[in-house]
């Protein structure tokens, strides 16, 4: 088993929070305005995105984690479609 990806920062900075992700619940849009840049994770599976920032996107509706080690702000605008069919829009962070 590798282990790498939580070992090897530590040492640098020690503000990030790993581990504890927090869930940004993305907004829930009926079908009909999920128009624009939609991400489908029916067939794709989720999560539809690693990355090595803090929070988590997560199903406004079930609270599956769609995108994982995300920072807020990041694809602002853009609608993931859940595994369980629920539409959501990334929100704009406060501030
Ligand atoms: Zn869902």
């Amino acid at each position: 088993m590798v282990t790498m990806d939580r070992a090897d920062e530590d040492r640098d900075g020690g503000q990030a929070s790993r581990g504890d992700h927090y869930a940004i619940p993305l907004e829930c849009v009926p079908a009909r305005e999920a128009t624009g840049f939609v991400v489908s994770l029916r067939h794709s599976g989720a999560p539809a995105f690693k990355g090595r920032w803090s929070a988590n996107y997560v199903c406004g509706r079930c609270g599956a984690v769609l995108c994982d080690g995300i920072r807020p702000g990041l694809f602002v605008g853009i609608i993931f479609q859940c595994l369980c069919g629920q539409y959501g829009r990334v929100p704009v962070p406060p501030g």
